[in-house]
């Protein structure tokens, strides 16, 4: 809450700045970043294929330069700004390769509640109920659950990712997920480590589809 009310004042007090370039942003509050910064955006434009557990995953940015500025902005500044702008963009891929309804419920890859107290926020919840707005679908923000504290996957190697969230997660019970299609909402897919983990339980649950959105992918 304080976070929040510090947040708040903090804008009041400095002028919108590009979170890539930091030159002050004369566009409207849903373009968050400077007009050149925004040309040079690096756009994903195809799905990513089929893991063992998720079924594919639509991401409209590639992790890197501006993008890499936006999320680590969103993730780690409190620039919550960038939220709509990201989710509109995410919306878009997700009705040009799934068509609308994509799904019948959207899920946010959760934050240990350690880790949330610290960080005040889960952005990928915040993606995850502004993307459900856009497509009218309900977002679950506790259906999954994060049971175990694990270390920032960004540490670490690839091997020692899917070694890092396994049994991190867990279900809450009568969740109901028997033949429904879900869409896991996350900020940024690497290894999809995991997006697999969780996908592994929403489908031994009876999910019978997972695709998984974020706004950006490695
Ligand atoms: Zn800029």
């Amino acid at each position: 809450m304080l976070a929040q009310i510090a947040r708040g004042i903090g804008s009041l007090l400095f002028p919108s700045v590009c979170p890539s370039c930091r030159r002050p942003v004369e566009s409207g509050p849903r373009d968050p970043l400077c007009a050149a910064c925004l040309r040079t955006l690096p756009r994903c434009r195809f799905p990513g294929g089929k893991l063992r557990h998720v079924d594919g995953t639509v991401s409209p940015f590639l992790y890197k330069g501006v993008c890499r500025d936006l999320v680590l902005a969103l993730k780690y500044q409190g620039r919550t700004s960038l939220v709509p702008f990201l989710a509109d963009r995410m919306a878009e891929e997700v009705v040009r390769h799934l068509g609308l309804p994509p799904a019948e419920r959207i899920l946010p890859v959760p934050l240990h509640p350690t880790r949330l107290r610290e960080r005040t926020f889960n952005q990928a919840e915040l993606l995850a109920r502004a993307l459900a707005d856009r497509m009218e679908i309900p977002c679950e923000g506790d259906l999954l659950i994060r049971c175990r504290p694990t270390r920032p996957q960004a540490e670490l190697t690839r091997d020692e990712r899917s070694r890092n969230v396994r049994g991190a997660f867990d279900l809450r019970s009568g969740a109901g997920l028997k033949g429904s299609r879900l869409l896991l909402v996350d900020d940024i897919l690497t290894t999809g480590a995991t997006a697999e983990a969780c996908a592994a339980l929403l489908k031994k649950a009876g999910a019978r589809s997972v695709w998984v959105v974020t706004a950006a992918r490695d």
